[in-house]
């Protein structure tokens, strides 16, 4: 038998949230973004779940081959634009959209041999000072681009860095729009957050929004909203087995570095799961885990393969008992992602991409 740990992908919940984010902005066209091998979950096992999305966004260009092998025909943008002018050519091959943020992908474009030209979004920095022209050198920008025969359309985008916190996106907004307001083409400014909770701010500005975790079932202002406030499901279960079972009693220890010690008796489960399956070696005794679908607490240090957890609130669990690490049990009960990253002082992102490659993933209503 293999080893008891499975993850499990989960479409209805995919499809669900990518309606809740629609429904939040129903004037709005969507990218669903599917980068990072779509947040750890895997390109081809959430393609039909969100193939009713407008487009797709992701910044690998084997990505991209990947929804085009799926017979993608619609939009595919690359959010970080090209690398080199090899690139260019796998647009114009696969008819991808691509990100223009820096004078040197201008330079790539003007170089490009094409038949057809491209359509292009060009990156503003304003405020997040990552990717993208400044507002006082964006323009300049467009004009080169303008007068380019490579591109065919130019779309106007821009990335919020607190569209998650109280900062809010507002003087970022305030700057694109003073140097844009004149500027024909579509824009796109919203992440998940930007588009769940700025939506009244954002008003006509968006053209496009580029969901990802959202999509993903987790909630991006956690631990201010949880993602069943936003009406999000989750969409990545990870779960295991009890494996093994100590009695312990007073003054006895659990795990390396015997960071916990029982004050009483104590019946400790042994999950299968530790952190060489992505499970945060961070957590720390307390962190909630279903067993049998009951909340119980891990308890001691993550260790490579395993976790071991206080079996108190679940008397009658023993040797194969069901676990979730996060995610949906077989009863519905849910674990959010999101407390297993406060947990480890992460966010849900860096879990979801984390899933180690040897855990087993199956796709699942
Ligand atoms: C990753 C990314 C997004 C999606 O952000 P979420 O917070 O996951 O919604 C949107 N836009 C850009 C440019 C990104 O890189």
């Amino acid at each position: 038998m293999p080893r008891p740990i499975l993850a499990t992908v989960h479409a209805a919940a995919l499809g669900h949230n990518l309606s809740r984010v629609r429904s939040s902005v129903p004037d709005a066209r969507i990218w669903a973004v599917v980068k990072a091998n779509a947040y750890g979950h895997g390109i081809e096992r959430v393609f039909d779940a969100l193939r009713s999305a407008d487009g797709f966004a992701l910044l690998d260009l084997a990505e991209a081959q990947r929804l085009r092998a799926l017979d993608w025909r619609g939009p595919i943008l690359l959010l970080e634009g090209c690398f080199e002018l090899r690139d260019l050519e796998l647009c114009s091959r696969l008819g991808l959209w691509h990100t223009v943020h820096c004078d040197e992908q201008i330079d790539m474009l003007a170089t490009h041999k094409t038949q057809l030209p491209h359509r292009v979004f060009l990156k503003m920095n304003s405020g997040m000072n990552r990717l993208g022209f400044t507002p006082g050198r964006y323009r300049a920008a467009w004009t080169r681009l303008n007068a380019l025969p490579q591109v065919e359309e130019i779309s106007l985008m821009t990335h919020f860095s607190d569209a998650d916190g109280p900062k809010g996106i507002a003087a970022q907004v305030q700057a694109f729009e003073a140097v844009t307001h004149d500027l024909p083409g579509e824009r796109t400014l919203s992440n998940s957050a930007a588009a769940l909770r700025h939506v009244a701010e954002m008003g006509e500005k968006s053209d496009w929004v580029r969901p990802g975790i959202a999509v993903y079932g987790s909630a991006p202002d956690y631990p201010q909203r949880s993602a069943a406030d936003w009406g999000l499901q989750p969409t990545l279960t990870l779960a295991s087995k009890i494996i093994g079972l100590q009695q312990l009693q007073a003054g006895d220890t659990v795990g390396y570095g015997s960071s916990f010690t029982a004050e009483g008796p104590l019946r400790i489960g042994v999950v299968a799961c530790g952190y060489a399956d992505g499970y945060p070696r961070h957590c720390t005794t307390g962190t909630p885990v279903l067993v049998n679908g009951v909340r119980c607490r891990m308890v001691g240090r993550v260790s490579m393969d395993m976790i071991t957890v206080d079996l108190t609130p679940v008397s009658e669990a023993g040797m194969g008992s069901d676990v979730v690490l996060w995610g949906r049990c077989a009863s519905g009960v849910v674990l959010p992602i999101d407390e297993i990253a406060q947990s480890a002082g992460t966010v849900a992102y860096e879990l979801m991409c984390a899933l180690a490659q040897r855990v087993p993933v199956v796709a699942a209503e």
